[in-house]
């Protein structure tokens, strides 16, 4: 079988393309190498897509499948490896079985940044958390630290406030990147302790984590501060690195025609946060998966 459309990641861009793909009769499938929902099923709460004021990560992206399985979505669990050109179609070598199809809609979005500092990798699931609405609950009443200044950090600091006993706050720059709302926030609740303009250089203990050592970025004075957790949210790296024969920028985003999301294989698109922008939101993963569906369209049909 050829299909004439496989996306691979079901996140809110794959999601979003399948939805456009499926009211315009094409042959799809797509393919989730983990759990549908992606990036934004590991939060809470979400503030600000348009339409829900506020609902959990889990919540959004169940209507979502739900929307698209009521077309007739098929999802296959597999974990994509590669991408081949043969001419005629493309050829998709999955861990379980290869597809072959006409287009192809990448959207494989992100995983998070690492800090790469000592400690890190060790205490990786034994204190050193990417996830706050995972592992949260385990540092109730406990003074943790939550590392990064943008939405991510501050939102999820903001919902650790509510079940640990202190959240320090560790941002190497003075001013925060996070929205203004989102900041409010966290300025109004009583157990949060900001340490800006510095770093963290390791994390430290025995079995568990004991406690953070932070650097200042002006004096380059170091401080250790005793904690349980530490919560990481320093941005996001696009998950493309199995994707050799297509053209990406220095930080692995992948490179994409401005208007019609085509990459550098003809017939390939990409969407969400595999691909490099300004914001990288549901928001705007949506609307680009909107794109790259109606563009893989336009695409076969110029073909056939
Ligand atoms: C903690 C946190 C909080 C956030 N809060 C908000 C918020 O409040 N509002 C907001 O708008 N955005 C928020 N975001 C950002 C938002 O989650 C992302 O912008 C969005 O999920 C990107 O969607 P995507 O479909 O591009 O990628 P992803 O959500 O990353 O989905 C990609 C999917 O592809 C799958 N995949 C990857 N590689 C393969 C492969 N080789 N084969 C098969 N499947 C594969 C993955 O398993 C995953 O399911 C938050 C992100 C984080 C981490």
């Amino acid at each position: 079988m050829i299909y004439d459309v496989v996306i691979i990641g079901g996140g809110p861009a794959g999601l979003s393309a399948a939805i456009y793909a499926l009211r315009a009769r094409l042959n799809i499938v797509l393919i989730e190498k983990m759990a549908v929902g992606g990036q934004i099923a590991l939060t809470d709460n979400i503030e600000n897509y348009p339409g829900f004021p506020s609902l959990s990560g889990v919540e959004l992206m169940q209507k979502f499948e739900e929307h698209a399985k009521g077309l007739g979505l098929q999802i296959i669990y597999d974990e994509i490896k590669d991408i081949s050109d043969d001419g005629e179609y493309k050829t998709l070598r999955g861990v379980n079985e290869n597809y072959k199809t006409q287009t192809v809609i990448i959207t494989v979005g992100a995983s998070p940044k690492r800090l790469n500092i000592p400690g890190e990798r060790e205490f990786t699931g034994r204190g050193v958390s990417y996830c706050a609405t995972c592992d949260g609950p385990f540092f109730k009443d406990q003074d943790i630290a939550v590392v990064g200044g943008g939405d991510a950090a501050l939102k999820e600091a903001n919902y650790l406030t509510k079940i640990v006993k202190s959240v320090t706050l560790i941002h190497r720059r003075k001013e925060f990147r996070a929205e203004k709302i989102i900041q409010e926030r966290l300025h109004n609740a009583n157990n949060v302790i900001m340490q800006l303009e510095h770093i963290p250089v390791s994390i430290n203990g025995n079995k568990t984590v004991e406690s953070i050592t932070i650097e200042s970025v002006k004096t380059k004075e170091r401080k250790t501060v005793p904690i349980k957790g530490v919560f990481i949210f320093i941005g996001i790296s696009p998950q493309t690195s199995f994707l050799k024969n297509i053209e990406k920028d220095e930080y692995g985003f992948i490179k994409t025609d401005p208007y019609t999301l085509m990459t550098s294989m003809p017939g390939v698109f990409c969407a969400g946060d595999a691909h490099s922008k300004k914001l990288l939101q549901v928001a705007t993963a949506v609307g680009e998966g909107a794109l790259a569906a109606t563009a893989a369209e336009e695409f076969i049909c110029d073909v056939c």
